[in-house]
């Protein structure tokens, strides 16, 4: 992976602030910056030096992993070790300002971290810099993602031999995630989604022992892990005879989803390939069941910028990976969704999801 560079880009960003140093205590913004895959641990950035903070349980897997920082294992907190580190060190000629990841850490911690700290050194709310440096992914980066949602994918091979009437939507969601662990998959991104019936019009519907209804629309959303990185796709299929008007209204979300896709390319806002999705669905006269946005960036974490929805002005550059998906809803009838992830390419963007999203009736 490449940390070097990654570090390279935060310290320039560092030095065009007020910051003396920042503290990155996200765990996916630290695996990024440094590859540690455990639970505790902070990245403390300077100008001249990285410093990785951990606690005892990881100092074996630690300096295995810590790439670009000197490692720093303590039987306290790493916040506590990080705030009398810097306290030895640091603040002691001059004011100290440190930057703390104000998305990420809690009233509490940032409270203890400065009262851990002499009164020189102050911990100050610092923007999420390395969440906008996520947004672009490296080659090795797309390289992940793409074993990712292929692996993904392969699961709703298997969902399409198991998803019959009285099936229960958690048993096929048991199946997918068997094919995904066998395969190698860290874990799921999220709760597998298997919707059926009136349930099919819950956007987050996840698996319940309900039976697959007689006839309707199974919404399947779900994704895996695989290295690190998530992948995230949704299909759609109706289960027994199809009727004309829930034809009419897959088509039209087809329609918007392949229009949306059409969208992207380097120089267009999110907010533009949001509306290129609902302008289809209104035509359609179903902007109105079209009720979340049509997608968001994907990477180490499932959910990450930019999101992909209305009033957003992040441009789309080569390297975002995103997700369109939009899906219109009737409560307590049935609902669609159809979702690929895309990779942002100097032309335009590139589907990485394979799976094909014709009308499919089981
Ligand atoms: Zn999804
Ligand atoms: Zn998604």
């Amino acid at each position: 992976m490449n940390f070097q560079p990654r570090q390279e880009k935060l310290r320039e960003y560092l030095a065009t602030t007020r910051f003396d140093g920042l503290v990155i205590s996200h765990l996916p913004n630290v695996r990024y910056l440094c590859g540690f895959t455990g639970s505790a641990g902070l990245l403390l950035v300077e100008a001249g030096a990285n410093t990785f903070f951990t606690d005892v349980r990881y100092d074996t897997q630690a300096l295995e992993e810590v790439k670009g920082a000197e490692v720093v294992v303590a039987n306290k907190s790493p916040w506590d070790a990080a705030a009398e580190w810097i306290s030895e060190r640091r603040g002691k000629a001059r004011h100290w300002t440190i930057g703390v990841e104000a998305n990420h850490v809690t009233l509490a911690e940032k409270k203890r971290f400065n009262d851990g700290l002499p009164t020189k050194v102050r911990a100050k709310d610092a923007p999420p810099q390395v969440e906008r440096d996520r947004m672009v992914k490296d080659d090795d980066e797309l390289e992940c993602i793409r074993a990712a949602v292929k692996l993904g994918a392969s699961l709703f091979d298997r969902a399409l031999k198991v998803l019959r009437p009285g099936t229960k939507e958690t048993e096929v969601a048991a199946e997918m995630e068997y094919v995904a662990r066998r395969a190698g998959a860290e874990q799921m991104s999220f709760p597998t989604i298997i919707a059926s019936g009136a349930r099919s019009a819950l956007p987050h519907g996840r698996a319940s022992d309900q039976p697959i209804a007689r006839t309707g629309f199974v919404v399947c959303d779900f994704g895996v892990i695989l290295a690190g990185y998530c992948s995230d796709q949704t299909r759609t299929v109706w289960v027994g005879e199809a009727s004309s008007e829930a034809h009419h209204a897959y088509e039209a979300v087809l329609a918007a989803q392949l229009a949306a896709i059409h969208a992207v390319r380097p120089g267009v806002t999110v907010a533009a390939v949001d509306s290129a999705a609902r302008e289809v669905l209104r035509e359609a006269g179903l902007d109105k069941n079209f009720t979340h946005s049509t997608g968001h960036g994907v990477g180490l974490e499932i959910h990450e910028a930019p999101r992909v929805a209305s009033g957003q002005k992040q441009i789309l550059q080569p390297g975002m990976v995103i997700t369109i998906e939009p899906g219109v809803y009737f409560p307590g009838r049935w609902g669609i969704r159809i979702e690929d992830m895309v990779a942002v390419t100097p032309q335009g963007c590139e589907v990485l999801t394979s799976t094909p999203k014709e009308f499919l009736a089981v």
